[in-house]
């Protein structure tokens, strides 16, 4: 009940009225937002949006992650407070809503593409910075669409996962979460040198020119080495950060559509997150929670945390350069 604003006390989904800190809501009760933020469209002095986009008709095996952004909103609520090791909320600090969901009509599939597209364009105009919740991996590809012409530039993929996701498609309109990044490389959206995968575990005989650190390597090496290759590959490229849940280890995230053994530990995959200070980062995703494979709801709190790590990094990035 710390760090108390002029919010009222429960159901700050709908109650509050300040975009930033922290007020009382019992963890099991009231409407669930991400991180007991306002559901809100009005994107007017917001620094970050967060929205889901609920779907799943692009997965080869298991779907179900059109569940995952429910599932982790309702899993982020013990983090309305400060987290460690950071020492801070990253909501003290940035002025975040919950947007809602992206609205799909999932029996039109050739309209997915551009209903992603076009809800990323409508936030993005705005200047705030997007947070998506999906669905599963395949978002990533209008996502990223969006974030190129807002920014005039490829961006750099820091992409977490057990798939490198460049399998070869060259169907303009298929909707493969498996070929996304071949596509966005080939189209330009995408700059291969400055881009890396952490945590593949699946081969494919042709990753695009993008730097693969596999989960063994993770495990030889350890986070800290792996991060600052990241950075050293990335530079001051404007960095997309992408996490795919089936990077983690099917034991610690086994409600997913792709699980994969002998990935990285929740612990590794912070580890790694919380060094990455010295990126650009200008947009992130978290994706595949299936929470109907899940157990004890693991999968979805792994992947609510991996979404405040990454807002805490945007927050202690922006005040690291307004204090420079
Ligand atoms: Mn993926
Ligand atoms: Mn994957």
């Amino acid at each position: 009940m710390s760090q108390a604003s002029s919010a009222p006390l429960g159901d700050q989904a709908f109650l509050r009225t300040d975009l930033r800190g922290h007020a009382f809501d019992a963890p099991y009760a009231g409407v669930r937002s991400f991180m007991r933020r306002r559901y809100s469209r009005d994107l007017n002095g917001v620094d970050v949006v967060v929205s889901g986009v609920p779907l799943d008709i692009a997965t080869t095996f298991r779907s179900g992650a059109r569940l995952g952004p429910a599932a982790m909103r309702a899993a982020s609520v013990q983090l309305n407070e400060r987290l460690y090791p950071w020492g801070f909320g990253p909501c003290e600090h940035l002025s975040v809503i919950d947007y809602g969901d992206c609205v799909l009509d999932m029996h039109r599939p050739a309209t997915i593409h551009d209903a992603i597209a076009n809800h990323a364009r409508g936030i993005l105009a705005s200047g705030a910075t997007m947070l998506t919740l999906g669905g599963d991996h395949y978002i990533t590809y209008p996502l990223l669409r969006a974030h190129v012409e807002r920014l005039g530039r490829p961006v750099a993929l820091v992409h977490f996962d057990a798939h490198c996701d460049t399998w070869a498609d060259d169907e303009p309109d298929s909707l493969n979460h498996g070929s996304m990044f071949y596509k966005a490389v080939r189209e330009g959206l995408v700059d291969p040198a400055r881009s890396v995968q952490v945590g593949i575990r699946t081969w494919n005989d042709d990753f695009m020119g993008i730097e693969v650190i596999g989960a063994d390597a993770v495990h030889e090496r350890g986070p800290e080495a792996i991060a600052r290759r990241i950075a050293e590959v990335v530079g001051d490229a404007p960095a997309y950060l992408t996490f795919d849940i089936d990077c983690l280890d099917p034991a610690f995230a086994p409600g997913t559509g792709t699980p994969v053994p002998g990935g990285l530990s929740m612990a590794q995959a912070q580890a790694i997150l919380r060094r990455l200070l010295p990126l650009n980062v200008v947009g992130m995703d978290v994706v595949e929670v299936a929470p109907a494979y899940d157990h004890a709801e693991i999968t979805a709190l792994a992947a609510a945390h991996v979404a405040a790590e990454m807002l805490c990094l945007l927050a202690a990035r922006r005040a690291a350069v307004a204090a420079a």
